[in-house]
């Protein structure tokens, strides 16, 4: 049983994050050497600035995920054609799924790469390299102290008429036990940075 330490007095503000869903794709680039594998890096961290980029292994086999924004659909092509131009041995997948996970789980195994960890959706349990939704619960001194990722799907269904229903509908549907959410008063609290952030209260 998940332990109860969601909204008791130690929570004080709840941030929440909405990302913007975008077109995915899938770079498998099999490298011959440390410097090969350096280089495939450098590309894709020289891409942060214009799209969400999270690597997926490390080791022979680099293998990164994107996410670009519809306009933006040219980029994924052009990725895919420096690659093809430089390394040998390159798959392109234009979606993010299970079946893709588990070829580069058994790819990574055949070669010897590390697999680096992705993060999941608290509500379906769905491996989620983009979350849609972010929610950060931070103490007293503004530190965050739990924070929690939801995909598209568990976002869409937790859709509430206002957005302090949206993030207690979020947090009631987590796997984690939230115990008092439901009591719990949320104040916004508005901030230019971070328009959808709540001070926590217990009634
Ligand atoms: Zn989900």
């Amino acid at each position: 049983m998940p332990a109860k330490v969601g909204i008791d007095n130690t929570i004080r503000e709840i941030c929440v994050d909405p990302q913007p869903n975008g077109l995915r794709a899938v770079y498998l680039v099999e490298t011959r050497s440390s410097e090969e594998e350096q280089e495939v890096e450098n590309i894709f961290s020289a891409l942060e600035s214009q799209l969400e980029v999270r690597q997926l292994t490390k080791g022979k086999l680099v293998s990164f995920v994107v996410q670009a924004h519809e306009s933006d659909a040219e980029i994924i092509d052009e990725i895919e054609d420096v690659l093809k131009k430089s390394y040998v041995f390159v798959v392109t997948q234009r979606s993010f799924d299970e079946l893709i996970c588990r070829i580069i789980n058994e790819l990574s195994r055949q070669t010897d790469s590390k697999v680096l960890p992705i993060p999941k959706c608290n509500i379906c349990g769905k491996i989620e390299p983009f979350p849609s939704t972010v929610v950060n619960l931070s103490g007293e001194d503004g530190s965050v102290l739990v924070s929690r990722n939801y995909c598209a799907c568990c976002t869409a269904e937790a859709c509430a008429p206002n957005n302090k229903d949206f993030i207690k509908s979020l947090l009631a549907a987590d796997k984690r036990n939230f115990g008092k959410i439901e009591r719990a008063q949320l104040v916004r609290h508005r901030s230019r940075k971070q328009p959808l952030r709540y001070l926590v209260s217990l009634i």
